[in-house]
């Protein structure tokens, strides 16, 4: 066996007489066909007591070509046939020949073709074609003549079987890899080797596998029994020394020490190299003499082997990450799962589950970097571990949400908030952070994943309210979540039903008085003629995401509507639609946007895009990026609903736009609240500082018209002037308003 430096591997070789590596049946089969009783004699008298390669011979006979195919298609393993050519035909040894090699499929077996007369010699293709591997008169019968053609014909057959057996072998060694990537653990696998060692060399599964143990940690060196099977099987879990058996535990103990490998005649002990240090060792025994096995192939074997443990090691390590978070070095969420079922299963009496979220994270990590961030996680991770004794399960169950499990005494609302009320030092600054909370007790909970459900749709009401807020989850937000998926699923019906559709609502230059363009808006009206108000379902297309699909159909739907708008006269007209965020956030959005107008044949400056500044919560500068592109190209950018939820002087000052509209909300309180109208009047100052046109929603009477004027807002949109309609009816509006 090779052996070069680097290569532990070594076989140590035992005499390999044949006498000592015997097979099991020790004798090569020749088979005489002849239709002449006296060759066969002669043949017999010239070859008896011969020995070729070590083995003696066993002659068997045939009389025909039709005989000797029964007996070969009876017998396995002949290695010679001497045939006779002229038989019962004058080419009955040919005939013989092709059936052998192409009905019999026999290539290995070795063919000497003999003739009485030089002129029955077959052509020389024939030979090459039949692989006729040697051609003889029969008057060169003689001793000597017939043992070295015999003897070379036997090497090459068995050259050839050997071939079959490696080829065979290395088919077995791929099998029991890909067995062995199903293994779960050390145990089995280890099993399995004994196995598949033992199919490769053809004996019993009986055997022992030794590694060093690893649950013993004062005795690294130490070694036990992992796996043993057939009579072995009692020494499981022994330490090597207690093997009653001294040859066997010096064999594994050499092997395991030395890193090396032995074939004896009766037994192998095979080591496998896992790395420098570490490998395991297989001993194998057989009642009978081992059949010879090329030591290439357990070389193989042993590499092979040692490979898949190698990846068991790796399949553990995927386990254990599988229930770790390694960045912040918490349980995960899988992990939460299977502690959440186990307190079930034992009882969880006044037991909840907590799951915060980190406001903002996205826009955090945006503006100060990744690093940042993540030194975020791994503090809000350290304080969180750190402020609840082992009583509580900490986990980090996505980005940035961590969630708590333990006693409802302990994780209250008031003092999971509390705990977040000074703020954390991160590269010497201190960082303010909020988390929003939804918290779901685990009574009446069938499983781990139901009790996260219930958190998950609490934490998601509360991150609806706003930062810093926190939600308990309760039956009835159960019974509203589930009317959510019910409102989601009928939406998706009555989108493919094409039961959605737009109208339109004018806007009024405060000036000249001119109507300058219309807002598109979605209506969906159920079969029964109820409206579903669009604040209740936009929000859920926005969150479960089917609001690309709407907006790829409306867009080009309004863009046309213009069209045909345009052809009516008013070429002026310009449509601002609504874009929720996670439109924006579609890489194809600017192809999508241009290839509408380029369809519709609409010129970009007549197309307006309302969205809000909650667009700059996930990734300022790529969003910063695209309203340039869009605005570069003349489309106007409006920000939307100016004043509510995630307002940001900070957003404003860096996103590009045209026009700015104040919310209807604002508007509305305008009437009864001085406060209100205070507010609109500062956003029509904010919006003439910044050079944009102010757009005022909501506006219901004349009065409030006019004072919006005087506020120096530039256009309005309301009930006044006109409600949302149909295309037909804008039409109608236009033309009488013109
Ligand atoms: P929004 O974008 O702020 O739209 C203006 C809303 O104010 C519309 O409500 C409109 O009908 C309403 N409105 C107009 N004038 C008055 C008025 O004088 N008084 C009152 N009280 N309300 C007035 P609508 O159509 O119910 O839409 C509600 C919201 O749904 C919209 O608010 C917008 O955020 C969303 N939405 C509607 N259509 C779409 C759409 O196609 N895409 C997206 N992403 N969102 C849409
Ligand atoms: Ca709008
Ligand atoms: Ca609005």
């Amino acid at each position: 066996m090779a052996h070069s430096a680097d290569d532990d591997l070594i076989f140590i070789e035992e005499d390999r007489s044949p006498d000592n590596i015997a097979d099991v049946d020790a004798c090569w089969r020749i088979l005489i066909v002849d239709d002449d009783r006296d060759v066969h004699e002669a043949t017999e008298f010239a070859l008896s007591g011969v020995e070729i390669l070590g083995r003696r011979l066993h002659l068997m006979h045939a009389y025909s070509g039709r005989e000797a195919l029964t007996v070969l298609e009876r017998e396995p393993d002949i290695a010679v046939a001497l045939l006779d050519v002229v038989m019962e035909s004058d080419d009955a040894g040919l005939k013989t020949v092709v059936a052998i090699r192409q009905d019999l499929m026999l290539l290995n077996l070795r063919i000497i073709l003999r003739t009485g007369q030089p002129g029955q010699a077959p052509e020389a293709d024939t030979i090459a074609r039949y692989d006729i591997n040697d051609y003889k008169t029969k008057s060169e019968l003689t001793h000597s003549r017939l043992y070295t053609t015999l003897t070379s014909a036997i090497r090459s057959y068995n050259q050839l079987q050997r071939l079959d057996a490696s080829r065979r072998g290395l088919e077995k060694i791929v099998a029991a890899s890909n067995q062995f990537i199903a293994e779960k653990g050390l145990h089995s696998f280890a099993e399995g080797v004994i196995t598949q060692l033992a199919s490769l060399i053809g004996i019993a599964p009986e055997g022992l596998v030794c590694a060093a143990s690893s649950d013993d940690e004062d005795h690294p060196e130490q070694f036990r029994v992992i796996a043993a099977a057939g009579r072995y099987s009692h020494l499981i879990q022994q330490r090597l020394e207690e093997i009653d058996n001294l040859h066997i535990a010096q064999s594994l103990n050499q092997a395991l020490r030395n890193h090396y490998s032995t074939v004896g005649s009766r037994d192998i002990t095979l080591y496998f190299r896992k790395n420098a240090e570490e490998g395991f060792a297989a001993y194998i025994e057989s009642a009978e003499p081992i059949r010879e096995v090329d030591q290439h192939l357990l070389e193989i074997f042993c590499t092979n082997i040692a490979l898949c443990a190698k990846n068991i090691d790796l399949v553990n390590e995927l386990r254990r990450d599988a229930l770790v978070d390694r960045q912040v070095g918490l349980p995960n969420r899988n992990a939460l799962v299977l502690e959440l079922d186990r307190r079930l299963a034992e009882g969880a009496h006044n037991e909840v589950v907590a799951l915060l979220d980190i406001d903002q994270f996205a826009a955090t990590n945006d503006m100060l970097g990744h690093p940042y961030g993540d030194a975020l996680l791994t503090a809000t991770a350290q304080r969180l571990r750190a402020l609840f004794d082992n009583s509580v399960f900490v986990a980090r169950v996505a980005g940035d949400a961590f969630a708590l499990a333990g006693q409802d005494r302990f994780l209250d609302t008031a003092t999971i908030q509390r705990l977040f009320a000074h703020p954390f030092l991160i590269d010497e600054i201190d960082h303010p952070v909020s988390v929003c909370l939804g918290i779901a007790p685990l009574d009446g909970c069938s499983n781990g994943q139901d009790a996260l459900k219930n958190a998950y749709v609490a934490l998601r009401r509360a991150k609806a309210l706003g930062i810093g807020q926190s939600v308990t989850f309760s039956p009835e937000i159960g019974q509203s979540a589930r009317e959510h998926t019910l409102l989601l699923r009928d939406l998706r019906i009555a989108f493919e039903r094409r039961e959605l559709s737009i109208v339109y609502q004018p806007q009024i230059d405060l000036a000249s008085g001119k109507v300058i363009g219309a807002e598109a808006l979605l209506r969906w009206q159920r079969a029964d003629g109820e409206f579903v108000p669009p604040d209740r379902f936009i929000p859920i297309a926005e969150q479960s995401g089917l609001i690309v699909s709407i907006g790829r159909w409306m867009l080009p739907e309004v863009l046309r509507s213009l069209k045909r708008l345009q052809a009516a006269g008013h070429e002026q007209l310009r449509m601002a639609v609504n874009i929720s965020s996670i439109q924006l956030r579609q890489p194809s959005f600017l192809d999508f946007v241009n290839d509408s107008l380029a369809e519709a044949g609409v010129a970009p400056e007549l197309l307006e895009l309302e969205i809000t500044e909650s667009v700059a919560l996930e990734g300022l500068d790529a969003m910063v990026a695209l309203l340039d592109k869009l605005r570069s190209q003349g489309i106007r950018i409006a920000i939307d609903d100016f004043g509510t939820g995630y307002s940001s002087l900070n957003y404003l000052a860096r996103l590009p736009f045209d026009h700015l509209k104040i919310d209807r909300s604002f508007v509305l309180s305008m009437d009864t609240s001085e406060r209100g109208a205070r507010i609109v009047r500062t956003i029509a100052r904010l919006g003439s500082e910044l050079e944009v046109k102010t757009v005022a929603e909501g506006v219901e009477n004349q009065e409030i018209g006019q004072r919006l004027h005087a506020f120096g807002c530039g256009a309005v949109q309301g009930y006044h002037y006109a409600h949302p309609m149909d295309e037909a009816s804008l039409l109608l509006w236009l033309a009488e308003h013109r």
